[in-house]
This record gives C-alpha cells, structure tokens and sequence, in this order.
C-alpha cells in the first residue's frame, strides 16, 4: 500500500503532470476567455488540494472552488440546537464524532454543554455508540450521525443490530444526508458559472461512478471522480480539462483504484433498507428536497427525533459568519471579517472552521500566507 502511495505522490511526475495540466487549462482559458470554474465538492478534496499545494499552483489557470461538501458544516442550527437540547434532557448520553463537540448552536456548543455536566462522548463510530448503549441499559444512548453516503450506511446497520438485539435505549438523530440533491440545487446558480465538478472519491467509494450521469443528463456538466493523493488530483483536473475542451460532458472515474461503477451495493442496500428520504436543512442552502436520509417510519423507536420530539426553532447565524455563503461556493474564507481574526481552530465562529473538513479551517492552516 505505502508502494502504491509513493507513486502518486512522486515529485518528478507531479512536475511533468503539473506542466501538462496547466497547458490544457490555459487553452481552455483561451475557449473559455477566463479562468474554468471547477467546483470540489467534498470538504476531503478541498483539505487535500489546500495541503499540496495544488489549489495555489493552479490558481493562474484554473478558478477551484470549495463546495458544501462538508457534513457537519452543512448541518443546520435548528439541528445543533434540538440536539443541545437533548445533551440537557435527565439520564441522556450523546455520542457523536469528535467535529461535532465544537459546532455551535445558537448559543453554545455540546463541548460547552460537556464542560457543564452533560455527558457528551466523542466516537469513531456508530458501532461504538451502539456499545455505550450495551453498558448502559439504564439511559438513553442517542448518536448523533452527520455524513453524507459514506457513513450513512454504517449508521444504517447499526440500527439494524440494535433492533436485532432488542435494544431500546440506542437511538439515532439523523443528520445524514445525500449529495445529489444539494448538487441540484446549488449547480445551475448562473452566477457560480461552474463549468465542471471534481466528485467526492469516498461517497463514490458507496454509490459509484454511475450515481453520478444526472450531472451531465440534466445540468449539461462534465465531472470527474477524483482520488485524493497529488497525482490523482491532477490527473482528475486534467481529465476535466480534456472534457471540457473536447467539449464532452460527460462523467468519468480517474479513481480507478477504489471506485467501481456500482459502488458498494451491500452498502447501497443497507441505506434503502433503513432510511427514507425527506426535505433536509442545510447551512447555506437551506430546505432541499428529498436530501435528508431519517428512520424509516419502522425503525421509528430507534429515531431520536421522533422519541424525543422537540420544537423546531429557527436560530440566526453568528453575526457576521460566512458560512452559508462559502458553502455555497460565492465566498472564500478571506471575504470573512473574522477570518484569523476573531475566527480560529482554538475559538470557532462558526462550522466551517471547526470541522477539519471546513473550508474555513482548511484556508487557516494551508492559505493563509499564501
Ligand atoms: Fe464563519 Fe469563521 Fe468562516 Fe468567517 S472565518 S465564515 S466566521 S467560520
């Protein structure tokens, strides 16, 4: 494995690669008569073409811009704040992955609420969440999930094993969701003008290249399922640049290594099984419909917003907080006041600077200097 990493992050072939590259984008720039908008849309893609170097070597000849694809940024404040609520409720435990601790609410944040005698646990998986529960018979146990396709599954057979055990104080919050939706929604915006999308390599990993076509069927885009070492990277804008310039809209996969046409469909499978989809909120871009993947009406004793109903209330971003609008690919993180100041890892604003995912966070530690 580590042979196989070495070779796509050889230095000599990124240069060769590098000078191939920008040659065919700047020919597009010349079709174009700008710079090509590329949008990532997976936060993992963002932090990895910040980390090499990639974005900034590109930037004469290619405008790569951050998209929504980040879980738990794009988690709504309605759903912080339910779920604080929940953290506060007699006998509770919350599990939930590390990211989650830091995002605030409206007025304070699970870590806060940790600090305050909530019992508040970080998990690597919903598995974990499910063995707390297994120790605990007494309390309830309610994981909260925020993914997109890559672990909605996981969280789906987790719910399938606690049925299987008759276990009743395991509860899932959803805030899973799935991307096509917000693709959808956000993409046609004409002034983004995205002339082509690098696909997230995990979530395809699940769903495969083919879940991806209605890019090019509906919207008229052309995408590429990208890797995430250097090469691979290049290789996916350079496989756009060929589309582009071909004027071929097609999608194609220059993740070969992992992803398969059909995705995984035992995975696929255990989602269907366990989830149905509903309107969901997203920071940014607000209610898209059919996005959010909750319980289906079955599985309703293992759903913690259906066990534990809890009013809706609508919350207001913090003052002055970009977050909807990076998201949404219109700003980067240097539009923001806040940014670097006032705004940091230590002492998040808002989530995009939390997550090491957000595009905030990733701008503070790779492009600040830059
Ligand atoms: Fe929000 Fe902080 Fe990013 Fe500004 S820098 S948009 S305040 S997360």
């Amino acid at each position: 494995h580590k042979e196989i990493l070495k070779r796509f992050r050889d230095p000599e072939l990124g240069r060769q690669m590098a000078g191939r590259v920008r040659e065919r984008l700047d020919r597009l720039t010349d079709r174009l008569g700008r710079r090509a908008n590329v949008m990532e849309f997976c936060g993992t893609h963002t932090a990895a073409i910040s980390r090499t170097g990639i974005r900034e070597l590109l930037k004469p000849h290619v405008h790569l811009m951050s998209g929504p694809g980040c879980p738990v940024c794009v988690s709504d404040y309605v759903d912080i704040d339910r779920i604080i609520a929940l953290a506060g409720m007699s006998g509770a435990i919350i599990a939930t992955f590390g990211d989650m601790m830091k995002v605030p609410g409206s007025r304070t944040t699970l870590l806060e609420e940790k600090a305050r005698g909530a019992d508040v646990r970080v998990v690597f998986s919903s598995l974990d969440a499910l063995a707390i529960a297994r120790e605990n018979p007494d309390r309830a146990i309610i994981f909260v999930g925020a993914g997109f396709e890559t672990t909605a599954p996981t969280a789906a057979v987790t719910v399938e094993q606690a049925v299987r055990e008759g276990r009743d104080n395991f509860f899932l919050y959803s805030l899973h969701k799935i991307t096509p939706p917000a693709m959808m929604a956000l993409l046609p915006d004409p002034d983004l003008q995205v002339d082509g999308i690098l696909l997230p390599g995990h979530v395809s990993l699940i769903t495969g290249r083919g879940y991806w076509d209605f890019l090019s069927r509906d919207l008229g885009l052309p995408g590429v399922v990208a890797g995430f070492e250097p090469l691979e990277l290049l290789s996916a804008v350079d496989a756009l640049a060929s589309l582009l310039l071909e004027e071929r809209y097609a999608v194609i996969n220059a993740y070969g290594r992992a992803v398969r046409e059909e995705g995984n469909p035992s995975a696929l499978d255990a989602m269907a099984r366990c989830f149905d989809l509903q309107e969901g909120h997203w920071r940014g871009l607000g209610i898209v419909p059919a996005s959010a993947l909750k319980l289906k009406p079955e599985l309703a004793p293992w759903d913690a917003e259906v066990r534990f109903p809890l009013e809706k209330r609508s919350a207001a971003p913090p003052k002055g907080c970009l977050c909807g609008e990076i998201l949404k690919g219109k700003k980067t993180p240097f539009d923001c006041p806040l940014f670097a100041s006032g705004c940091e890892p230590a002492r998040p604003v808002g989530p995009c600077m939390v997550s090491h995912e957000g595009t905030c966070a990733t701008y503070y530690r790779y492009e600040r200097f830059t």
